[in-house]
């Protein structure tokens, strides 16, 4: 390969040479780019093996039961508690995972758990400084359209009463909980997400994120479309298997079991079987904007589209990174692991470029 053509929105083109490539356009664009390049390589260039656009993956994810804890059993779930910071201070998040010996005795696919706070309306928290928050949003939302302010407050009558009876209630408790507050999000280094409600309470939503199967039908391909470039569109074909959706169920099971047996909780679901819940939750696949596996990485050229250097197969000088390279998605967001490949690309290059 000896160059490439680029061209703007102003209709301009330019043909660009260069010794080596780096492909690093997405888990969507990349592929695209490669299969539109046919007037190269008939079916598009790394598309040797038939796996170029094949085992598209996201994470599945979701919330469909809560958790209830035990009388005095307090879950450590906050941004803003001491063990929740890691060696730089960033304020990090507690997930429940199942160990890698776990996950193989029960066959589970990679599968995390957080402790969400209930939403804002609700009032179950008894946080002074939540009701304030969603008090003082709600009268900015009826300042915001004032001819309908009144309709509007008179539908939210129910909460706004629930809400200002926990502020009075529990202003005294609230203001060590205003204080950390104003000083983690405006006066610290490190600014905290969101205003949030502290540990201590008895329920909890329990949102998971689950890693897909590797699937060669789950693709993307060229349709008929084009955009203004006359380049052909995308179609994307997700597909959730059977094993991605017992996975998910079992690891529901699984954590049940263990808040049980160890006396600290349980699981509650109260919208039928569960099993239905998932397949509907993954119904209309919200990929999360984690797009990854499109152009795999294998050694052995007749699996995938790039070698463990993130060479394309059967080209000297084209190299693809992001997450279309990875095989497996794992339960994790994306991007360190992108980042990690990227730098270590750059090191292939620098290393190679001078015994060049
Ligand atoms: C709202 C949102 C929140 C997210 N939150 C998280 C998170 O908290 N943690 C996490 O790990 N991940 C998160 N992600 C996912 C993460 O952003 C992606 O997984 C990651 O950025 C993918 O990296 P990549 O290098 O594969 O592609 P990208 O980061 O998408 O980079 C591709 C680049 O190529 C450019 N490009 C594409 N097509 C062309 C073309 N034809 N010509 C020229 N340039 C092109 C794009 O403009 C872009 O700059 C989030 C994504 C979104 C949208």
């Amino acid at each position: 390969m000896d160059h490439v053509v680029v061209r703007n929105h102003h209709g301009q083109s330019t043909r660009i040479r260069a010794g080596r490539f780096v492909l690093a356009a997405g888990g969507l664009e990349t592929a695209r780019i490669l299969l539109t390049s046919n007037d190269v390589a008939r079916s598009g260039v790394g598309n040797h093996s038939d796996c170029l656009g094949r085992y598209y993956q996201t994470h599945l994810f979701g919330c469909l039961t809560t958790v209830e804890l035990e009388p005095g059993v307090t879950a450590h779930v906050a941004f803003d508690r001491d063990h929740d910071h890691d060696h730089d201070g960033v304020s990090c998040r507690r997930r429940i995972w199942f160990t890698p010996a776990q996950q193989e005795a029960a066959r589970l696919l990679n599968t995390v758990f957080f402790l969400v706070r209930p939403p804002l309306g609700a009032t179950g928290h008894r946080s002074a400084l939540f009701s304030g928050v969603y008090l003082a949003k709600t009268l900015v939302a009826a300042l915001r359209r004032p001819r309908q302010a009144l309709r509007y407050l008179r539908t939210e009558q129910t909460s706004i009463a629930a809400h200002s009876a926990v502020l009075i209630r529990q202003f005294p408790s609230a203001i060590p909980e205003i204080y950390r507050a104003v000083v983690g999000r405006y006066i610290g280094s490190r600014r905290l997400p969101a205003v949030l409600p502290p540990d201590g309470l008895s329920v909890y939503h329990l949102q998971f994120q689950a890693e897909q199967v590797p699937n060669p039908h789950a693709r993307v391909t060229l349709g008929e479309d084009v955009d203004e470039f006359g380049m052909r569109r995308l179609v994307v074909h997700p597909r959730t298997t059977a094993h991605d959706i017992e996975s998910v169920i079992r690891c529901h099971g699984l954590l049940d079991e263990r808040l049980r047996s160890a006396g600290l909780g349980r699981l509650r679901y109260d919208g039928g079987d569960l099993r239905d819940a998932v397949v509907r939750s993954t119904e209309h696949v919200n990929s999360g904007a984690h797009h990854l596996g499109t152009t795999r990485m294998p050694d052995d050229p007749a699996f995938g589209v790039v070698d463990r250097d993130c060479r394309v197969h059967g080209v000297a000088n084209l190299y693809v990174v992001g997450g279309s390279v990875m095989p497996t998605s794992g339960h994790a967001n994306p991007t360190l692991t992108i980042v990690a490949l990227a730098l270590r690309l750059g090191e292939h290059l620098a290393s190679t470029s001078a015994a060049r």
